[in-house]
C-alpha cells in the first residue's frame, strides 16, 4: 500500500510521525510525496491552540474534498485525542481517527507488522526525513500545572525515554549523515523525574555527546524556568558538540500573570537565565510568550515588554491566548477582547523584531559555522548562487536563516563570515569550507509548522 503522511504542529509531532512511518514501512508500505498517488492519506494533527486546530481541520477538509473514493483518510494525533467529535462534525466521512501514541492500533489496522520503534540499520534504507537535522524526543507528557495548557490532558503524565534507546536513535541519525540533533520534549528539564532521577538531563547530554562525536550540533529545546541547574548549564558549556543555545518558554513577564498561569516567578526565571549566561557567556536564548491571558491588564502587558527589553532575548515567539476547553483559564470570565490581544501581539513582535535585529548586528564581522539546508542554491539579486542554512544561533523551523554566498550541498558545514544582518536572518560569505558533505536524502514528507 502507498501512503501519504502529512504532519502538522510541533517538533514532537514530527518525531511521532517518524514512529508511525517506521511502523508503516516495516509493514512494507511505501511513502509517496503526492496525495494523489496514495492509497492511504494520514494527517497527524495538532490541537495545541485554536489556530493549530483550525489548520488541522482545514487540511483534513482539503484532503477529504479532493480524495478519490478508493483512497482512505485517517486522522491521528493531538486534535483527535481531545476533539474527535469536533473534527468529525467539521469533516464528515473520515475513515478512521486515532489519538496520540496509538501506533500499535494504527499499525494493526493497516497491516503493518508492529509499531514498536526499532532503531533501523542505516544501510537498510529506512531513513528519516532526510534533512541535515533530526529531532530526538527525550520525553513526552507533562506534569506541570499551567492553567492555560491542554497538553497534560492530551499527552498524559511525563514519561522519559530510556537513555539506551535515545543513544541508539542518535547513532542511527549520525550514521545517516545528520549534523544536528535537536532534543525536544514538553519539558526537557524534567527528564528522568518520572524515574526518581531528577537532574538527569546533564548526564544524558554527556552520554549523547560521547555517543555521537561526529554530530557537531546537539541543541536543547523547551527548558522549564527554575529547572535549569548549575550542573546542567556547566555540562552544556563543557561539551564540545552541545551548542550554547537554549529555548526556555517563559509565557509572561508579569508576576501577577505568571501566578494566575501557575507558572514560576520572574525571580525563578532570572535565576535560570543567569546560570546559563554565567556558564555560557555567548549563549543564544529563545523564549515564547502568551499575550492576552485572561485578566491581563495594560500595565501587566507593559511589564512583559519591560522584561523582554531588559533580558534582551535573541529570539522571541508569541501566541495570542486562546481558551482551551478543559483548562482552568478557559473558565475565567475576564477574557481579553480579540482586538486587544492582537494589538498587544503586534507590539510584542515589533519589540522582538528590533531585539533580533540588534542581536544579529552584533554578529556582523564574526566567523560562524553555517549548516546548509537548501538542496539547491537560490539566486541573489546580483545573479550569484546563495545557499540557505543556519548558524548555531538559530534552531530549525522557528528561528532565522543564514544566506550564504555560493553553492553548497545540503548537510555541508561551512565556515563563514557574517557580512550583514537582517531582522531575522544573517548574510554570510564562506571563509573556508570546513566540511562539505551531502549524505542526506530528499525529504519525502510534506510538513507544516505551527511553532
Ligand atoms: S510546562 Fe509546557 S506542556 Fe507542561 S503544562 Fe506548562 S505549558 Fe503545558
Amino acid at each position: 500500500m502507498r501512503y501519504h503522511l502529512l504532519t502538522l504542529g510541533c517538533a514532537k509531532n514530527t518525531v511521532d510521525s517518524m514512529r508511525l512511518e517506521q511502523a508503516l514501512r516495516g509493514g512494507r508500505h511505501v511513502a509517496v510525496a503526492v496525495p494523489a498517488e496514495a492509497d492511504l492519506l494520514v494527517v497527524n494533527t495538532c490541537g495545541f491552540i485554536d489556530a493549530a486546530k483550525d489548520e488541522s481541520i482545514q487540511v483534513v477538509r482539503e484532503l477529504q474534498a479532493t480524495r478519490r473514493p478508493d483512497q482512505r483518510l485517517y486522522v491521528v494525533g493531538c486534535l483527535t485525542q481531545i476533539a474527535r467529535d469536533e473534527l468529525l462534525a467539521a469533516v464528515p466521512g473520515v475513515d478512521a481517527t486515532y489519538g496520540v501514541e496509538a501506533w500499535d492500533a494504527i499499525a494493526a489496522d493497516v497491516g503493518a507488522a508492529s509499531a514498536t520503534f526499532d532503531i533501523p540499520d542505516p544501510g537498510a534504507g529506512l531513513l528519516g526525513s532526510g534533512a541535515p537535522s533530526a529531532y530526538l524526543k527525550i520525553s513526552d507528557g507533562c506534569d506541570r500545572p499551567c492553567t492555560f495548557c491542554i497538553i497534560p490532558t492530551i499527552k498524559g503524565r511525563m514519561h522519559s525515554m530510556e537513555a539506551d534507546r535515545l543513544l541508539a536513535e542518535a547513532r542511527w541519525h549520525a550514521a545517516t549523515g545528520v549534523k544536528e540533533l535537536v532534543l525536544v520534549a514538553q519539558d526537557s528539564t524534567a527528564y528522568g523525574e518520572d524515574q526518581d532521577a531528577p537532574d538527569s538531563l546533564a548526564p544524558l547530554l554527556e552520554q549523547l555527546s560521547a555517543a555521537v562525536p561526529e554530530v557537531p550540533w546537539i541543541r536543547l529545546m523547551y527548558a522549564y524556568p527554575g529547572r535549569v541547574t548549575a550542573r546542567l548549564a556547566e555540562t552544556m558549556a563543557s561539551l564540545p558538540n552541545v551548542v550554547p543555545y537554549v529555548d526556555m518558554p517563559l509565557q509572561h513577564g508579569s508576576d501577577a500573570v505568571l501566578r494566575r498561569m501557575k507558572r514560576p516567578s520572574l525571580r525563578v526565571a532570572r535565576r535560570s537565565l543567569d546560570l546559563l549566561r554565567t556558564a555560557m557567556p555567548d549563549v543564544t536564548l529563545r523564549t515564547t510568550f502568551i499575550v492576552g491571558f485572561p485578566g491581563e491588564t495594560e500595565d501587566e502587558f507593559r511589564e512583559l515588554l519591560e522584561f523582554v527589553e531588559a533580558e534582551r532575548f535573541d529570539h522571541i515567539g508569541a501566541f495570542t491566548y486562546s481558551p482551551q476547553p478543559g483548562t482552568p483559564a478557559a473558565l475565567e470570565s475576564d477574557q481579553v477582547p480579540t482586538a486587544v490581544k492582537e494589538e498587544r501581539y503586534a507590539r510584542l513582535m515589533e519589540l522582538g523584531q528590533r531585539l533580533s535585529l540588534e542581536a544579529n548586528r552584533a554578529q556582523v564581522g564574526r566567523e560562524l559555522d553555517v549548516l546548509v539546508e537548501s538542496r539547491e542554491p537560490t539566486t541573489s539579486r546580483g545573479g550569484g548562487p546563495v545557499s540557505i542554512g543556519r548558524t548555531q544561533r538559530d534552531a530549525p523551523e522557528v528561528d532565522g536563516l543564514a544566506l550564504l554566498k555560493g553553492s553548497f550541498p545540503a548537510g555541508a558545514l561551512v565556515r563563514a563570515r557574517v557580512d550583514g544582518a537582517l531582522h531575522y536572518d544573517l548574510m554570510c560569505s564562506p571563509v573556508e569550507p570546513v566540511e562539505v558533505s551531502a549524505t542526506t536524502r530528499p525529504s519525502r514528507r510534506a510538513r507544516r509548522r505551527i511553532r
